[in-house]
């Protein structure tokens, strides 16, 4: 199979040879459970609390601080649902109208069982203003929940400032940082950051382990009953093999940080300057200066985003048209809806995310075919239109 074009690292990323390399030998060989005393469970335990530490290192964060889990959508579960439990007299809580619905899911469950859940406004980017923060931040306000960087649009938040407010007062601090762990720097001390959440098949580990950071000193009630694994956390025999890929992933995404950043803003804007000298009616959406380097979205108009990505896919290119959790569904995305894109707008909204193997000539390739696609489905609707 020729490979693809492969534009849509948001949504996934392939296992890196170098993380398979140090994953097989847990498969086979150090296959033991690794709350055994035994060699092979021994083994097991220390591939485990290597992959601990590599987490720990990169966020500045000490090892016990880290609990694995089965992904992003459980680290946020985790996270809000149980300070929520931990914490029944503080009934209020703030995000953000952007979040993944992995936090908005919970925290609507929450709010259902009485809890009162506000949301911060968001600007025209997707920001949202530390000010806001600090007039909304209450006596009971359990915690505040802002991701670190939007999935679909790539707007990266102020989480320092809006962590600094939180432990003023004495306010949990929860982030969803599976977008940007590994691509841009966290050092959850100076963030303020009592909770952050990660994933690890956003940087190229296999999909079905991720992590949850808790600050020492933070109480969660237990998510999931069981065992007495991950210091009485979280119950569950570990994934072995997937958490020592995490480790091994998240130690080389740090090695090449802020090269790989570079790399990847400079292809972005080259693509973006590219595109709105090209493609006429192009809306980019999201924060120029505060961006994922990898994300590129925008909106075409007068095209619907479904045709487009079915054209990019014959050529061998895989896109999205917003987040991959929304893929196949007609509305527009909550996150721009929530930035004010117009339903009309919207419906042609494309993402493309850059990762590892992205170079100059295939977004160029990209862009001509975009180019090609783009003119003739506006000449068909105009040509629809006027037979109507
Ligand atoms: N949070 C964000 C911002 C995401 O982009 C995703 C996945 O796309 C998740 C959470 C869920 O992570 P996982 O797929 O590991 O459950």
């Amino acid at each position: 199979m020729e490979l693809p074009i492969y534009l849509d690292h948001s949504a996934t990323t392939p296992v890196a040879p170098a993380v398979l390399a140090e994953m097989l030998p847990y498969f086979t060989e150090r296959y033991g459970n690794s709350s055994a005393l035994y060699g092979v469970g021994m083994a097991a335990r220390e591939g485990v609390e290597q992959a601990r530490e590599r987490l720990a290192d990169a966020l500045n964060a000490a090892p016990d601080e880290i609990v694995f889990t089965s992904g992003g959508t459980e680290s946020d579960n985790m996270a809000l649902r149980g300070a929520a439990e931990a914490n029944p007299l503080r009934r209020h809580i703030l995000t953000s109208p952007i979040e993944h619905h992995a936090v908005l899911e919970p925290l609507e469950r929450l709010q259902h069982l009485g809890y009162n859940l506000e949301f911060l406004p968001v600007d025209s980017d997707g920001r949202v203003d530390p000010d806001e923060v600090e007039q909304r931040l209450r006596s009971d306000t359990l915690l505040v929940s802002v991701m670190h960087a939007n999935n679909e649009i790539g707007t990266v938040q102020d989480i320092t400032s809006i962590g600094t407010l939180c432990r003023e007062r004495e306010v949990l601090f929860h982030t969803d940082a599976v977008q940007s762990f590994g691509k841009l720097p966290i050092d959850v001390r100076k963030m303020r950051i009592d909770l952050l959440s990660l994933s690890g098949h956003k940087l190229y580990a296999p999909k079905g382990v991720g992590a949850l950071y808790v600050r020492r000193g933070v109480t969660l009630a237990r998510f999931m009953e069981g065992g007495e694994q991950e210091r009485g956390r979280r119950g569950g025999t570990l994934n072995v093999p997937g958490i020592v890929g995490l480790g091994e992933a998240t130690k080389l995404a740090h090695e090449q940080i802020n090269s790989e950043s570079e790399r990847l803003t400079e292809l972005r804007e080259w693509f973006f300057e590219r595109l709105t000298a090209t493609i006429d009616g192009v809306r980019i959406c999201g924060s120029r200066l505060n961006r994922m380097p990898n994300n590129i979205h925008f909106c075409l108009k007068g095209v619907q985003g479904e045709p487009i990505l079915l054209a990019l896919d014959a050529a061998g290119i895989c896109a999205s048209a917003g987040s991959a959790c929304a893929a196949g569904s007609t509305e527009p995305s909550h996150v721009l809806r929530a930035i004010g894109v117009s339903r009309d707008i919207a419906r042609g909204a494309l993402r493309l995310t850059m990762g590892s193997s992205t170079d100059r000539a295939g977004l160029q390739y990209t862009l001509e075919t975009l180019a090609i696609n783009v003119c003739n489905l506006r000449q068909l609707s105009g040509e629809l239109q006027a037979v109507v």
